[in-house]
């Protein structure tokens, strides 16, 4: 079971069973609009209904540590937040972009900086930070505890 080259199509069922855990794989296999979608190949799915937790847990450390999370309270009390604006002096660039979402930050979103000062939408790094402490960018400890 590999999990290079899937072009973002894993789906999952068992919402349930790790709900945090699968919304980090939501994050990492965003899905690739290149490629059309194909309902029909069942090839393309992790079924994780017929993993045993041991394999899950391998799927876990390939991804990474998924044990190293923080509490939404600590995040919250931690993150640096601030809210995004557009400076009025000129166009917006359009290049800062959260790298979780791909979404570009619009006016008045609210903006959580890291400890690396990398920074993420407050909802989007705060869904990651409960998985693990670290920022998606650089890997360094997202939020010194
Ligand atoms: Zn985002
Ligand atoms: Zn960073």
């Amino acid at each position: 079971m590999g999990l290079q080259g899937r072009g973002g199509t894993i789906q999952y069922r068992s919402h349930t069973r790790f709900p945090g855990y699968w919304r980090l794989l939501d994050v990492i296999y965003l899905p690739d609009e290149n490629e059309e979608e194909d309902d029909e190949n069942d090839d393309m799915r992790l079924d994780i209904d017929n993993m045993s937790y041991e394999e899950l847990l391998a799927l876990g450390e390939h991804i990474g540590n998924v044990s190293t999370g923080l509490s939404k309270e600590v995040i919250m009390a931690r993150l640096k937040q601030r809210k995004y604006t557009c400076l009025a002096t000129g166009p917006c660039v359009g290049e800062e972009t959260c790298c979780i979402c791909q979404e570009e930050y619009a006016d008045d979103d609210d903006i959580g900086k890291l400890d690396c000062e990398h920074e993420y939408h407050v909802s989007c790094i705060r869904e990651w930070l409960v998985q693990k402490n670290s920022c998606p960018i650089c890997k360094k400890t997202a939020l010194a505890t």
